[in-house]
């Protein structure tokens, strides 16, 4: 399913911070260009310089956002940086990060990814008592919530306050006069590294944003905890202690950079050990194996390798497709997939190919390129999905749609396969899965409906 605007599940957002990083904005436009997978709606950069601060930020990727002049106007050491897709939130400028916030006589900024689960009843609470809110932003509940000032005069007690109130995910940065702090959800649903580059300090959604800027990996950020980068270096606590680790599977299989490392796991040996394991759980009678460019290459190597089977450029991708628009017929949704992704004729003309892709959503899309394959000559497709099907809705941070949008929910592999028109469909098991990523704990909510937290209202029919 991936390639850029024909991806059928987007990622809400990425997020980084610096602190004591000479031209810190830059760093953090490097950074954010590295995070751009994870959102492409719209980004922005908030820095301090002497008790000052200064804020820029628009709609549409990093290097129309933040040019060389806007970088100019975001001087300091220390800064915050966000990219965004909207999920549960509607577009638009209010809802653009990172925010910025008065509390009593100081300034803070505040930049968030993951979705809250009780936001709605929180916010429902707060309103009935007075406030009112400017945007439909998570973001802007968390800030109202350390503002507010629960445990007085600390910012470290009053963000714990806040962030224990909060049921859901978050990787959220905040910087204040002279801290920046990075706090992860109790659950650890979304991932959230620390670094060092020279004197100073970095935290980033992703390990990849950290090598960007040449940066030093120190540590994860663990779930319930929050640091804290100062003056007098770094402070660490917890605002919550669940016990559990639900890291969200989806970014080992899809979201992440494979160059990223997520909690000590290897984003492309992840996905090349699930291509293995789907291969000796489903193998195919293919001559050739292919991928979906290029999310799924990781994956196809593994199946390939552990196959015995040749690894081919069945498809490519045309890097140069314009933003993706509203079709107002089928033929021409149609031909939107085919100006994104082609068949090479002359290497699936007469063969059986094995596809690789990483999930199937909705279906569309695996659907057209099984039709693709075949008019191109290819006598079998066999699809192979180096994920369970995914048959549950996301509510952490991951725009789905409604169950009914989903392609697995209620239905058969069989229902897929004749669905999108491949000659066999297999997945790789929830087992399959955890081996993969040598974790026993992991949030697999999308393919089995085992949500680790209450959904509250989220769930309503
Ligand atoms: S439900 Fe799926 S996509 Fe959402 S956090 Fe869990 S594993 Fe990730």
């Amino acid at each position: 399913m991936g390639f850029p605007d024909g991806r059928e599940l987007h990622e809400e957002c990425g997020v980084v911070g610096f602190y004591g990083v000479g031209h810190a904005s830059s760093h953090a436009f490097m950074a954010l260009q590295a995070l751009q997978h994870r959102g492409q709606q719209g980004c922005g950069i908030a820095s301090v310089d002497d008790g000052n601060f200064f804020l820029h930020k628009g709609e549409g990727p990093v290097r129309d956002v933040l040019g060389e002049q806007q970088i100019a106007t975001l001087p300091g050491n220390s800064c915050i940086g966000h990219v965004r897709y909207p999920t549960t939130e509607v577009g638009g400028q209010e809802n653009l990060q990172p925010f910025l916030f008065s509390r009593k006589d100081s300034r803070f900024a505040l930049a968030h990814n993951g979705n809250i689960v009780n936001a709605a009843s929180v916010k429902q609470y707060l309103e009935r008592h007075g406030h009112i809110f400017h945007s439909t932003s998570d973001s802007e509940l968390f800030a109202y919530l350390v503002g507010s000032g629960l445990r007085g005069e600390d910012w470290d007690a009053n963000i714990r306050a806040a962030a224990h109130l909060l049921d859901g995910a978050f990787s959220t940065v905040i910087l204040t006069r002279n801290t920046l702090y990075a706090c992860r959800d109790k659950y650890g649903f979304r991932p959230l590294s620390l670094g060092s580059l020279g004197k100073g300090y970095v935290v980033a959604s992703e390990t990849c944003a950290l090598d960007t800027v040449g940066a030093k990996f120190i540590r994860d950020i663990e779930p319930g905890e929050l640091i804290a980068i100062g003056p007098d270096g770094i402070r660490s606590s917890f605002h919550s202690h669940s016990g559990s680790r639900c890291m969200c599977s989806m970014e080992y299989i899809y979201f992440a950079r494979p160059d990223s490392v997520i909690e000590g796991c290897s984003v492309h040996g992840f996905r090349k050990l699930s291509g293995r394991l789907l291969q000796e759980e489903h193998p195919a009678d293919a001559d050739l194996v292919t991928c979906i460019p290029e999310s799924s290459m990781s994956a196809a190597i593994g199946f390939a390798e552990s196959g015995g089977l040749p690894l081919e450029m069945g498809l490519i991708k045309n890097m140069y497709v314009a933003r993706t628009f509203i079709q107002p017929s089928q033929s021409l949704r149609d031909i939107g997939v085919r100006m994104k992704l082609s068949p090479v004729r002359s290497i699936v003309k007469g063969k059986r190919v094995a596809v690789i892709d990483d999930s199937i959503v909705r279906g569309t899309t695996s659907r057209q390129i099984v039709q693709m394959l075949r008019d191109a000559g290819a006598t079998a497709v066999h699809m192979r999905i180096a994920s369970p099907p995914y048959a549950w809705p996301c509510y952490y941070g991951i725009d789905t749609g409604t169950k009914e949008q989903l392609l697995a929910y209620g239905r058969s592999v069989e229902d897929i396969r004749r669905y999108i028109g491949a000659d066999t469909l297999e997945y790789l098991s929830v087992e399959g899965l955890y081996k993969a990523s040598g974790r026993t704990q992991l949030c697999t909510a999308c393919f089995n409906g085992a949500y680790p937290t209450d959904l509250y209202q989220n769930n309503a029919e």
